[in-house]
């Protein structure tokens, strides 16, 4: 997985690096989408399903790329070594774990 994180010169900190963008703490058994974003698996699956309450169709809460009927959650074995990180969410009261 190469990532253009030089990019930013090392002003992002490993915790923004590792952090699921709906939630913003550490990933949580970390899934990627097809397009490549990541997320906590939670996270997405709440995501997805507030989508498929709408009846829209699946679609990547980031970038909109459609997924499909189908929804496959690959696990992302780069991310996984964090799942031992210990979570503090910053952004919201629920427990993310
Ligand atoms: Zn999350
Ligand atoms: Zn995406």
């Amino acid at each position: 997985m190469a990532k253009a994180k030089e990019e930013f010169g090392g002003g992002a900190s490993l915790e923004d690096e590792l952090s699921c963008p709906i939630c913003l703490c550490l990933y949580r058994n970390p899934v990627s989408l097809s397009c490549g974003h990541s997320f906590c698996k939670q996270c997405i699956q709440k995501a997805l399903g507030a989508q498929q309450q709408s009846k829209t169709p699946y679609s990547c809460p980031m970038c909109k790329l459609q997924l499909g009927p189908i929804l496959e959650l690959q696990k992302n074995f780069q991310l996984s070594e964090t799942e031992g990180i210990k979570c503090i969410c910053y952004a919201h009261s629920l427990p993310c774990i």
